[in-house]
């Protein structure tokens, strides 16, 4: 079995089996990313992903869980798509979950039908990166995508039965624009309703040039206390119906896990309780990616 290094996947799927079926990141262009930088987009030939399935089903037949890398394997055509699940779950029988990173064109550019029949074939659970609800700051982060697209593509890939583990940066508008931030995600969030809900903090990898180069002279970093508060005002905005939030990604200050909305009041007051005591969060030097 051969990695194209750098490979990245979420926390949850640290014990996943994981094949890279995409090199890079079709997109690769978010300011806030430095994920794939290095690599060039290509999809794998069939050949070649097809020798690393045979490979790690003689010793890892029994995988439950396998993770499709790089940035954004939904972007391959539905077909090829169906050939690799199909594979997957032939080769390793006691399969019964296979996740991937999407973005909001991924989804958009395909049919209703070709993502049920996906889904049915049991690619069940997406990573989608919402990052923020901000018209403005989604045009200087370069998402590709506005508010009304990620709430499209979000609804529809819930809509086509997959399972949406969402994401959100805390700390990406900066000092000045950290309220619209909080309340517009909040906004986006609550519509799409994904199962899975996750804040992380935006943290530097490297210098951040291209980061300050698209968000322009305005932008102040936060201290951990105002990242904080912009988290209290994003839960307070929150109208969600069974979502798993959770901040326990590493670049977090403060780890927690609520069940929204029936929580909410619960994680506000946790919030409070840490804004009282800001010594007991994470240290910066203890933040990583
Ligand atoms: S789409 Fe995802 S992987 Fe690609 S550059 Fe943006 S955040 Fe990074």
């Amino acid at each position: 079995m051969h990695y194209h290094m750098p490979v990245y996947r979420p926390p949850s799927e640290a014990d996943s089996l994981i094949f890279q079926a995409t090199l890079g990141c079709s997109h690769n262009r978010c300011a806030f990313c430095t994920m794939y930088r290095s690599k060039k987009f290509r999809i794998r030939p069939w050949d070649d992903l097809k020798a690393d399935i045979l490979e790690m089903a003689t010793g890892y037949r029994n995988a439950r869980r396998i993770f499709l890398a790089d940035g954004d394997a939904l972007v391959l055509e539905t077909e090829y798509m169906l050939r690799i699940l199909h594979t997957l779950y032939e080769k390793f029988p006691s399969l019964e979950r296979v996740s991937a990173y999407a973005n909001p064109s991924n989804i958009l550019e395909k049919s209703e039908e070709e993502l049920q029949r996906i889904n049915a074939a049991g690619l069940q659970l997406l990573y989608f990166g919402i990052e923020t609800g901000d018209d403005e700051l989604l045009v200087k982060i370069r998402k590709g995508a506005n508010s009304e697209e990620l709430i499209q593509s979000g609804t529809k890939a819930i809509n086509a039965g997959f399972s949406l583990s969402a994401t959100v940066i805390l700390g990406l508008a900066g000092k000045k624009g950290s309220p619209r931030h909080a309340v517009e995600t909040a906004r986006v969030c609550s519509v799409i309703n994904p199962q899975y809900l996750s804040a992380l903090t935006l943290i530097f990898e490297g210098d951040g040039r291209y980061f300050f180069h698209c968000m322009e002279d305005e932008w102040e970093l936060m201290d951990k206390i105002e990242v904080l508060q912009e988290l209290r005002v994003m839960v307070d905005h929150f109208e969600l119906k069974d979502c798993i939030f959770r901040s326990n990604h590493a670049s977090n200050y403060l780890p927690i896990k609520a069940t929204l909305n029936q929580e909410k009041s619960e994680l506000l007051r946790e919030i409070e309780d840490a804004l009282r005591h800001p010594e007991a969060l994470r240290p910066e030097f203890m933040r990583a990616l």
